[in-house]
């Protein structure tokens, strides 16, 4: 069958923009490893970073007024989540400044008996058995919101029958989402996870649950990981279960 024209021309349209939105991150983040001089703050300076430049991509999308998503939306959330180190290190240290210590620990035994119930769990699986993402809360709003995973960032639906029917049937095709969104947050992930591991920190992407149970467990994770140390050492990464 001969290609699609219009099809290869989007594909090379949205390389080039991932490329290009790649470069303008590094370059900001490599700014942040120069500006930072504390080591404990260096993953949330990064996360920080990461995530004010995918959002700027993401106000500026032309079919910005077409999203479904908004607070209390929550269809998405049931889906396996990977993200770096320097997230993980930064939602746990939100989550150490802003929980009671009785519902931190409480919070710790959950992400720790699911790490458990996740090893050997294919991303197919996970999906099937539509387990709710640990930061929901009540109202189906995401408690850690400003400081959500890139990963989280970059699913922006314009489809929101699409978010209904995945979400009862996860075997259904997934929503239609912001394609600019979705490539632009994920070369952002890219450029985080290369200015880490080109200055010798750990950017493996890895499962939500074990990486920030890792990060809550390890009171000094961030200074830890910006040292060099392999803080998440045999965490989940789901990666080769798929
Ligand atoms: S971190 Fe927030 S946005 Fe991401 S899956 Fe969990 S509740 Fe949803």
């Amino acid at each position: 069958m001969p290609d699609d024209p219009g099809l290869d021309r989007a594909r090379r349209d949205a390389q080039a923009l991932h490329v290009r939105v790649q470069q303008e991150a590094a370059l900001a983040l490599a700014a942040e490893c120069t500006a930072e001089r504390d080591p404990a703050r260096l993953a949330p300076r990064l996360a920080q970073a990461a995530a004010t430049v995918a959002d700027a991509y993401t106000a500026a999308s032309p079919v910005r007024a077409q999203h479904a998503c908004k607070k209390g939306c929550s269809f998405c959330c049931y889906q396996p989540v990977r993200l770096t180190p320097a997230e993980a290190i930064t939602i746990a240290a939100v989550l150490r400044a802003n929980l009671p210590a009785e519902w931190l620990a409480r919070l710790q035994t959950v992400l720790e008996q699911r790490t458990r119930g996740l090893a050997g769990l294919g991303v197919a699986d996970y999906r099937k058995a539509r387990i709710p993402c640990p930061f929901l809360d009540g109202t189906g709003a995401c408690g850690i919101h400003p400081v959500r995973p890139l990963a989280c960032r970059g699913v922006a639906s314009v489809d929101l029958p699409g978010c209904q029917t995945h979400y009862v049937d996860p075997e259904k095709p997934q929503p239609r989402l912001d394609q600019l969104v979705f490539v632009t947050t994920n070369a952002v992930q890219e450029a985080l996870r290369s200015t880490c591991r080109e200055r010798g920190r750990d950017a493996t992407v890895y499962e939500l649950h074990a990486a920030v149970g890792r990060a809550l467990a390890t009171a000094d994770a961030a200074a830890r990981w910006a040292a060099g140390e392999d803080v998440f050492a045999d965490c989940l990464t789901l990666d080769a279960q798929q």
